[in-house]
């Protein structure tokens, strides 16, 4: 069922892609979500062809990736805790969910300690959910100014999870706003960031993600089923 999943997903992908109004031309990424499943899904998954996986818990994350190491590119969506920053930039090509000076900083300093220039997105609270992590939109151009200052840091764009909404059209504007925040951010001025990316839409929102201008959308219930907590 993954491979068959996985395939659907990509065609949905294409078709998505197909219809966006925007000028956003790079290739749409798509991470398989691969939290609360097993090695043996995962693998499976890459069997199929799968290149990028995102992971949200650092012990789930570390036990899977001494099992698969780098055969695939692993991505950081969940919050990270400045304690563990040793360990992710270990293990994750991409923290997608940097939103504070002081968890930018840490990871920094341990990136510095192995020697290795850490590739991150800043995760955006667009409308200012309470229960959400992210930098507020009026905070975020300091925020990025403040990392591209950090040398082993190397901010790669914006990350954003929309609300929980029950009309799926509402989410829309939302995407849309990010792709001009996007847009913005990538015309600033920078030492060391290359802005490339906006990774935008899950499951139930990634296709209209895509029409207003992702080029990495996060999806897992779609690919592996619901997660059994
Ligand atoms: C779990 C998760 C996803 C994937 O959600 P699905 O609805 O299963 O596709 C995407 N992004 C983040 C940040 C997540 O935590």
């Amino acid at each position: 069922m993954i491979r068959e999943n996985i395939a659907a997903v990509e065609t949905f992908i294409k078709e998505a892609s197909e219809k966006r109004q925007s000028d956003m031309t790079e290739k749409v990424k798509l991470v398989a979500v691969t939290k609360n499943h097993t090695v043996s899904e995962i693998r499976e998954a890459i069997d199929a062809g799968t290149a990028f996986i995102g992971e949200n818990r650092i012990q789930e994350a570390s036990e899977k990736y001494q099992q698969l190491g780098n055969t695939v590119e692993w991505h950081l969506i969940g919050h990270l805790q400045t304690n563990k920053a040793k360990q992710a930039v270990k293990i994750f090509d991409l923290i997608e969910s940097v939103d504070s000076i002081k968890i930018a900083e840490a990871i920094n300093k341990e990136a510095a300690k192995i020697d290795k220039v850490q590739d991150i997105l800043v995760q955006v609270n667009l409308v200012k959910e309470q229960s959400k992590n992210g930098v507020y939109m009026e905070d975020l151009p300091a925020l990025l100014l403040d990392i591209d200052s950090l040398e082993k840091l190397r901010l790669r764009g914006l990350m954003f999870i929309a609300p929980n909404v029950e009309n799926l059209e509402e989410v829309r504007p939302m995407f849309n706003s990010m792709y001009k925040l996007f847009r913005k951010v990538q015309k600033m001025e920078f030492l060391n960031a290359d802005i490339k990316y906006l990774s935008m839409g899950m499951t139930h929102d990634y296709k209209i993600a895509i029409e207003e201008g992702a080029n990495i959308v996060r999806v897992g219930t779609a690919i592996f089923g619901p997660r059994q907590y």
